[in-house]
């Protein structure tokens, strides 16, 4: 064994890992181990001589394997683009530090008063992936954030309160927006399809959504496939900021700095 067949079998224990790290909790786990039965039982059956068992069992898995990413077409995509999420791609709208601080502000303010009013909200707030696919099925909207605008959007009965907003930098590019549900069934029975549809999103990419709730007016973020529930104002704005306001220089400061030179 030299240390090129160690680094092999490590990286192929990785790969295994991260492939079930993806598919944990999913459909997709029951039916690997299916898979996992059938080809244990495939094993058996030949090791034990029952030929007409064994040929079965293997047509069956050879059908099976085709079928996938038939199936799982879904999944394949996500852990495709989960893949390309990686530190060298990063995309997004890039805000500097007084647009950002602005964005949260005009957030929370708007948040806090969906919540007084008992208005249901879904806000999706796109990161470094890209959500034209989801904005696509709603209304275009392409408007600076603004807690009068949003707050004219959720307002009970008007045609574009039912579904998500969602948030590019700071503005509103679509609302009305319809999102997956989330797919968990170890939720609480309290939560409905909005805070599912929030869950749903957050799976499938790094947005950050935030919900009011219509029927007690508590505040609630979804982030990777997890909801934190009971935010309040302050500890909301807290947690916004530190995701949303990066301290660092954006590389457009740098570029300004680079033509005044
Ligand atoms: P609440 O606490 O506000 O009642 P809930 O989690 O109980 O929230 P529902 O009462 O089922 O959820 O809320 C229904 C509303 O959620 C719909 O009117 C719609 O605006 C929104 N909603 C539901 N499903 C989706 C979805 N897939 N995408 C976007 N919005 C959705
Ligand atoms: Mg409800």
């Amino acid at each position: 064994i030299t240390i090129l067949d160690c680094i092999d079998i490590l990286l192929i224990a990785y790969a295994i890992y991260s492939i079930y790290n993806v598919i944990r909790n999913t459909r997709a786990e029951a039916l690997l181990k299916g898979i996992l039965i059938l080809m244990v039982a495939t094993l058996a059956s030949n090791w034990l001589g029952l030929h007409a068992v064994s040929w079965t069992l293997q047509k069956l898995i050879a059908m099976v394997a085709v079928a996938l990413p038939v199936v799982f077409q879904p999944e394949l995509r996500r852990a495709l683009e989960q893949l390309g999420q990686g530190k060298m791609f990063r995309g997004g709208v890039i805000l500097d530090v007084e647009q950002s601080n602005q964005l949260v502000d005009e957030l929370t303010r708007t948040v806090g008063r969906l919540s007084r009013s008992r208005t249901g909200a879904l806000l999706v707030i796109e990161r470094e992936v890209g959500l034209n696919e989801y904005a696509e099925t709603g209304v275009a909207v392409d408007g600076l954030v603004s807690s009068e605008l949003l707050l004219n959007i959720f307002f009970a009965n008007s045609p574009l309160h039912d579904g998500a907003v969602i948030i590019r930098g700071n503005r509103i590019a679509a609302a009305g927006c319809l999102l997956p549900l989330t797919e968990a069934r170890a939720l609480s029975s309290e939560l409905g399809t909005r805070h599912r549809a929030a869950i749903g999103m957050s799976e499938q990419c790094d947005a950050l959504v935030l919900v009011v709730s219509e029927e007690t007016g508590k505040i609630s973020v979804a982030r990777g496939g997890h909801l934190q529930r009971d935010y309040t104002l302050d500890s909301l704005d807290a947690y916004l900021r530190s995701l949303l306001v990066k301290k660092g220089r954006p590389l457009s400061s740098y570029l300004k700095w680079g033509k005044k030179q």
